[in-house]
């Protein structure tokens, strides 16, 4: 069972990974975006990680929806809205239980990365973060470890797609041959989740 410290945990281990990866996703959003992602996420998650601290949410449910609601409010960019709405989404359908088990996790996952994708209006294939977060949520009822492969997968698996939402669909073609930003993130959080979880 997974208690709001370890939903506070994977919120840090991503906030971490963020600031440790920063460059590398401003890099990639580099020439298929305007070069913020890394920055918009480092400021999106050192606010969540300040507000987490501050408030100290006692539930699964309330730690994810008030980092959500914390993202879509510092975070400018396209990811703000779309991360957040993930968090606050999952978050809303953990509810209020003290602990939750790996399954009810894994469908309010699932409940989450289904509101991003009606949000966006992306679906697999389109070059997003959902080309990252269904692989992950789809093995997640595997393993943690699988949740991660899966995720990084199919984040490499960006590079030859050509966009067709958000800022890198108005490249065109020009947009193939350039792994998305938000993919990578996606890869990242779901690579913190596994960490926290010690797989
Ligand atoms: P912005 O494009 O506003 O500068 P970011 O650079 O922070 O925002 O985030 C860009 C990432 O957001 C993209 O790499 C992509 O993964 C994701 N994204 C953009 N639009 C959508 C969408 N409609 N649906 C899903 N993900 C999207
Ligand atoms: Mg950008
Ligand atoms: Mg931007």
């Amino acid at each position: 069972m997974f208690d709001a410290d370890f939903f506070r945990r994977w919120m840090t281990a991503t906030a971490a990974s963020v600031e440790r990866e920063a460059e590398r996703l401003t890099a990639l959003d580099s020439p298929i975006g305007d070069a913020d992602h890394g920055s918009n996420l480092q400021r999106g998650f050192r606010a969540v990680v300040e507000t987490l601290e501050k408030e100290e949410p006692g539930t699964p449910g309330a730690v994810l929806t008030l980092a959500g609601r914390r993202l879509i409010s510092t975070v400018g960019g396209a990811s703000g809205p779309l991360y957040g709405t993930l968090l606050r989404r999952t978050g809303k359908a953990l509810g209020d239980a003290a602990e939750v088990g790996g399954q009810d996790l894994a469908e309010a996952l699932r409940t989450g990365v289904d509101a991003v994708r009606q949000l966006g209006g992306a679906a697999p294939g389109d070059k997003t973060m959902v080309d990252a977060l269904v692989p992950a949520v789809d093995a997640l009822g595997d393993s943690f470890a699988a949740a991660r492969a899966a995720a990084e997968q199919g984040a490499l698996a960006t590079a030859p797609l050509q966009a067709r939402k958000g800022r890198a669909s108005y490249l065109g073609e020009r947009s193939v041959g350039h792994q998305d930003p938000g993919a990578t993130s996606s890869a990242l959080l779901i690579a913190a989740l596994a960490e926290v979880a010690g797989e």
